[in-house]
């Protein structure tokens, strides 16, 4: 059976009509503006009723950025657009004759990639977004892990340095600070000034006047010392990261999305040696499997639309 399934994200609206092996049948995309909550409630209601229209949909999945209560109703808070508190599914469900559910954006993308994509032979799996911050989700004995409250698997905000840089979630030391795409560009920096390691990263900088996220990624492609040794580090905090996380929920794979893990085996390695090196009991505790997420664009909606039908048919 078709479910539908809605990606809100800072810039656009994804959605699309998935069926039950994952595959999207049709899509559709809109531009999002964050500053009007009524205008995505309109948006996102007229793609749920196009999608939808002659097709037999049993339920809609809708992913955002943020904080979502244990009902999977009301968005405490979201990062991106002016929502708090907002009960966002009672609002669609008024409008729809579907039952909905509100799903965190990183949870539906894992779930998405536990289902149909790099986790899909494992029972239990963390994943973690590599993208401007770190995203995660967590499936633990084949169940995604919301917590209590409903917004745990917040794993951009485990602490990896006590003391450490200050995060914009209001703690510090976070592993966001030292294992996202921000992350890899002020380390690329701190290269750039290092002297002949640096020379490569410090050119582009001289170009440009400072250095962006694209020079980087180009100069890790074409294999340049100094910027794969900024992903190295970065790949070392990751791994750490991973031992902690090893320790607590003993996934059997790590899974990489977002847009630094496009760079595949040149982030893995260093990650891998890393969790190696940090995992308690290590030479008696079975290795985990490192991969790079296989549903990238796709996965918010193929998950958000996965989540809502198997909920509705519970
Ligand atoms: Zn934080």
């Amino acid at each position: 059976m078709h479910a539908i399934g809605i990606d809100i994200g800072g810039t656009k609206i994804a959605g699309a009509l998935v069926d039950d092996n994952g595959t999207i049948l049709r899509s559709d995309r809109q531009p999002t503006n964050p500053h009007d909550p009524r205008e995505i409630e309109d948006v996102v209601v007229a793609m749920i009723e196009n999608l939808a229209a002659g097709e037999n949909v049993v339920a809609a999945g809708v992913a955002a950025a943020g904080f979502i209560d244990a009902a999977q109703s009301t968005v405490y808070y979201a990062p991106n657009i002016n929502w708090r508190n907002e009960p966002f599914r009672a609002k669609l469900e008024a409008r729809i004759d579907l039952p909905i559910l509100i799903e965190n954006d990183a949870n539906a993308a894992g779930w998405a990639e536990f289902r149909y994509g790099a986790g899909r032979e494992y029972t239990d799996m963390v994943t973690l977004t590599i993208g401007t911050g770190v995203g995660g989700a967590i499936v633990a004995n084949g169940s995604l892990l919301r917590g209590g409250f409903g917004a745990g698997a917040e794993l951009g905000h485990l602490r990896l340095v006590p003391g450490g840089l200050p995060c914009g979630c209001g703690a510090s030391g976070c592993i966001e600070q030292y294992g996202s795409g921000r992350a890899l560009l002020r380390i690329a920096g701190e290269i750039a000034d290092e002297g002949p390691l640096g020379s490569g990263l410090r050119a582009a900088q001289e170009r440009k006047g400072k250095l962006t996220g694209k020079d980087v990624g180009h100069l890790i492609e074409v294999g340049d010392p100094g910027a794969v040794a900024a992903l190295a580090r970065l790949g070392a905090s990751l791994g750490e990261a991973c031992a902690s996380l090893g320790a607590v929920l003993d996934p059997q794979v790590f899974v990489f999305g977002g847009g630094v893990s496009i760079a595949g085996d040149l982030l893995l390695d260093p990650i891998r040696a890393a969790y190696l090196e940090h995992l308690p009991a290590r030479g008696y505790h079975p290795e985990a499997t490192f991969a790079i997420a296989q549903l990238v664009n796709d996965a918010g909606v193929v998950g958000a639309a996965d989540l809502a039908r198997s909920a509705a048919s519970r």
